[in-house]
């Protein structure tokens, strides 16, 4: 049945590559109809593939009244095939239209929808994430994602030509690696188990083998708050690397970043035009701000804080406002602000070689030098509370040889929030999860 279905319905070309060079020659065209105009005599769809559009013109004079005729139950999103004859036309979209010999429908789709899926109607972005699947057929979101393609291409180019191995870790994990927060616990045979926040221990272990790695996965933390820029789920981009300080690191972070935008401007024209986001190529390398430069910097602008504490989001929004479309590293941060794994100033130890990357207002990257002793990791786990029994697994690969080491992890999500110029991560995400949404 399949095979035979093939057989006769096989895509000789995607819309996008129906020139007026080929007039007069046979093709079949396979995709959505997008749009329709039936002038009486003549009718029109619009044709829709993952890669463009075409015309497809139906005048009762030149096809058969079969064809003519079923033409008009036709609606918007059916799944079709056309078979016919390219004809170069002055007045269709692209000076080129195909006259069918024969229209198969592979698909219906019921009317009405609960969503206009060309984009010419604005929709809230919960009904929009409702139908999520329509939703993605706009124009804006699959500029999107076709954004996020490229990026990702570009990323593992990257970091493999820097020689990182790409690594996959387990998501199902015994002990917390960014504290205990916001775990999602999980029923594992009886026993306690959790989703993984972060590559964190797995990644520091794998450098005493492969000694530069590099994961792109879905982590997921128990986000209680509702904003812009948290999801239940998301993607990290990690790396770890043996023989390196956070300095080496974020060099590795602040190239990567260009070469990515670079790769965009030259590869997503279209797809940046669609979206109006006027990407520029960074300046290297980024400004690096202390901690304490910070405070300062915020202090003069009215906004206090106190030293040892995180930066809020009023602060970061401030700071956003003085980092205007600017990428920077904020760089020695108060020991405790930071994980247990990071690893104190060895003349000032309640600072640390920890550093974060910011995009004007948004933390888009954390990162840092890993703690190395074994005596030193029990110290931390203590004064963060946190049992150093429940981190033995750990614990022993010091016994085996741990180098000194450094990486960051880099929120996939909240990159996309640059590359697409959006703001709401829910955006560049494909199937969003936070407290509210579970579905679709
Ligand atoms: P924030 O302070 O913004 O909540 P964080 O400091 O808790 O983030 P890290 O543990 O440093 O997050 O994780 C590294 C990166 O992963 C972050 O800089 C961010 O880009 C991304 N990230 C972390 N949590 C989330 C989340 N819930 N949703 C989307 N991205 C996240
Ligand atoms: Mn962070």
């Amino acid at each position: 049945m399949e095979e035979s279905l093939f057989e006769k319905w096989r895509r000789t070309h995607y819309s996008s590559e129906i020139y007026e060079e080929l007039d007069g020659k046979d093709v079949i065209v396979c995709g959505w109809a997008e749009n329709f105009r039936d002038l009486g005599n003549i009718q029109f769809i619009t044709l829709r593939d993952s890669r463009g559009k075409v015309q497809i013109t139906i005048p009762k004079k030149k096809v058969s009244t079969d064809v003519f005729d079923a033409t008009k139950s036709i609606r918007q999103q059916f799944v079709l095939g056309v078979a016919g004859v390219v004809k170069a036309n002055k007045e269709a979209p692209r000076g080129v239209e195909i006259i069918p010999s024969e229209i198969r429908i592979f698909g219906k789709a019921s009317h009405p929808l609960p969503l206009e899926p060309t984009g010419k109607i604005p929709a809230d972005i919960d009904v929009r994430l409702n139908a999520r699947i329509l939703d993605l057929r706009r124009p804006e979101c699959r500029a999107i994602f076709r954004i996020r393609h490229e990026a990702l291409q570009s990323i593992r180019k990257y970091l493999s030509r820097e020689g990182f191995m790409e690594i996959q870790t387990s998501r199902i994990i015994g002990a917390a690696s960014e504290g205990g927060s916001a775990l999602f616990p999980l029923d594992y045979f009886g026993g306690k188990a959790y989703l993984a926040q972060s590559p964190e221990l797995y990644k520091e272990e794998l450098v005493t083998v492969f000694e530069k790695v590099f994961e792109i996965g879905n982590f997921f933390r128990a986000e209680k708050s509702h904003t812009r820029r948290h999801l239940s789920e998301f993607i990290s981009i990690d790396i770890e690397e043996a023989f390196a300080s956070a300095e080496d690191v974020m060099k590795v972070q602040e190239n990567l970043i260009a070469e990515v935008i670079e790769h965009i401007i030259q590869s997503c024209n279209k797809e940046l035009d669609i979206l109006n986001c006027k990407l520029k190529k960074p300046d290297l390398p980024f400004n690096r701000l202390t901690y304490s430069e910070v405070l300062e910097k915020l202090a003069k602008n009215g906004c206090e804080i106190k030293w040892g504490e995180d930066l809020t989001t009023k602060a970061s929004r401030l700071l956003g406002e003085m980092h205007r479309e600017e990428f920077y590293f904020i760089v020695d941060w108060p020991s405790e602000t930071r994980p247990f794994y990071i690893k104190p100033q060895e003349n000032d130890p309640k600072i640390c070689y920890a550093f974060d990357l910011m995009y004007e207002w948004i933390e888009i990257t954390s990162g840092g030098a890993r703690v190395d002793s074994k005596d030193l990791f029990i110290k931390r786990l203590k004064e963060q509370g946190l049992n150093p029994d429940s981190f033995d697994f750990h614990l022993k690969i010091y016994d085996y040889g741990m180098p000194p080491h450094s990486g960051w992890g880099m929120g996939m999500d909240r990159f996309m929030l640059v590359l697409s110029c959006k703001e709401n991560i829910r955006e560049v995400v494909l199937f969003p999860r936070d407290r509210y949404r579970l579905v679709p």
